[in-house]
């Protein structure tokens, strides 16, 4: 019989678990439902009790690794704190969030017990075995694993399964120890950009994308990039979308031409940009073409604002399409998103 493990850990904050820790808690739950099987959950936190008594309701054997070491990530202490509660476990399957924190150490972790790791699990199924789901060649191919090695580490991908949101409640959770390796690296600070310098947003419900068109000549013969910055900028901070960008707009800085200083590569989407999960999609200036498309694969609801009738959208790629100038269509937008904050 498998025994599953979930490994969460806590958000910047240090208190809640992350949003994608609780989607792998989710998958956890099902999975051990389906299978019959025990389920621990090892949470990794400066102190355990906030995100133990977030998972009182989950039906599962709870393990911690806790103390300031484990405030910040860090591959030698994150890789003994993870290690410690797969053996603490004794786990076949470790169910762990594909983001940054653990996507560094997971294949580490599975090497020093023995097992596998698959990553970019988007879903797992079977009745009685464990089957797991990921995309090939860029989101074009679906294939299903099955692996008789264990332990089996899975790392899912964030946006594949609901956020756990059980009933808070007092929770006994079992403290596993853990021997730290000598320490090289100090964490000293942390340095982000600014909340609105940080246009790619992973949670956000609506993607916003931005096309070649907002840095092309206008029908009064000009272009307007400035005012494209401003306008795209101030629909960002009013609504909390995440921002992508064709490749086209990106790629126009290598050619001499205007470009919004905000957008980098980071945010293309497409065939050889990112293919991000949201429930809402909104293309603007942008003329929708396969291998831009391709990237909208996991974007739930599309409509594209175009002034071309013509448009790769209008040839079935978005549900709903406005033949019309984006520039008096998101001004006006943001009036209303301002009046609604008013
Ligand atoms: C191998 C390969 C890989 C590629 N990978 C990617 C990828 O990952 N991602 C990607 O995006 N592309 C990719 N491409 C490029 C892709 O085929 C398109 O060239 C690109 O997506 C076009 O970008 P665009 O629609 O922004 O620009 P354009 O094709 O120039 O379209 C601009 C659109 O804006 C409209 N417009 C102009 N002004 C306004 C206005 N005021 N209001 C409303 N609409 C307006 C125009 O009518 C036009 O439809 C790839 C191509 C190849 C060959």
């Amino acid at each position: 019989m498998e025994t599953i493990l979930v490994l969460t850990h806590a958000d910047e904050a240090g208190a809640a678990l992350t949003k994608a820790s609780l989607e792998v808690v989710t998958a956890g739950k099902e999975l051990a439902t389906r299978l019959s099987a025990p389920l621990a959950i090892g949470i990794v936190a400066v102190n355990a009790n906030a995100a133990a008594s977030s998972l009182a309701s989950a039906g599962a054997r709870l393990l911690a690794v806790c103390g300031e070491a484990f405030a910040q990530a860090r591959y030698a202490t994150d890789a003994a704190a993870c290690e410690a509660l797969c053996r603490a476990a004794q786990a076949s399957i470790v169910l762990a969030p594909g983001g940054s924190r653990y996507t560094r150490i997971a294949a580490g972790v599975a090497h020093r017990l023995g097992g596998f790791i698959d990553t970019h699990i988007t879903a797992l199924g079977g009745a009685d075995t464990v089957e797991a789901t990921r995309w090939f060649y860029r989101q074009r191919v679906e294939g299903v694993l099955t692996r008789d090695a264990r332990p089996w580490f899975l790392l899912l991908d964030a946006g594949t399964h609901a956020a756990f949101a059980g009933q808070p409640g007092p929770a006994q959770v079992e403290e596993v120890a853990v021997e730290l390796p000598q320490i090289r690296t100090t964490v000293s600070g942390l340095r982000a950009p600014a909340q609105d310098a940080q246009t790619i947003r992973p949670d956000a419900k609506l993607l916003f994308v931005a096309g070649a068109g907002w840095t092309k000549k206008q029908p009064d013969g000009q272009i307007h990039a400035a005012e494209a910055g401003d306008l795209i900028l101030g629909f960002l901070r009013a609504s909390g979308a995440s921002l992508g960008s064709s490749k086209s707009l990106v790629d126009q800085g290598g050619e001499g031409n205007s470009v919004l200083p905000f957008l980098t590569h980071l945010n293309q989407i497409g065939q050889t940009g990112s293919t991000p999960r949201h429930a809402k999609g909104l293309a603007t200036c942008c003329h929708g073409e396969e291998p831009h498309v391709v990237g909208w694969r996991f974007i739930g609801e599309r409509r594209a604002v175009s002034l071309d009738p013509n448009c790769g959208w209008t040839r079935g790629k978005a549900d709903v399409v406005y033949v019309a100038d984006a520039f008096p269509v998101m001004a006006t937008v943001n009036d209303l998103l301002e009046e609604r904050k008013a």
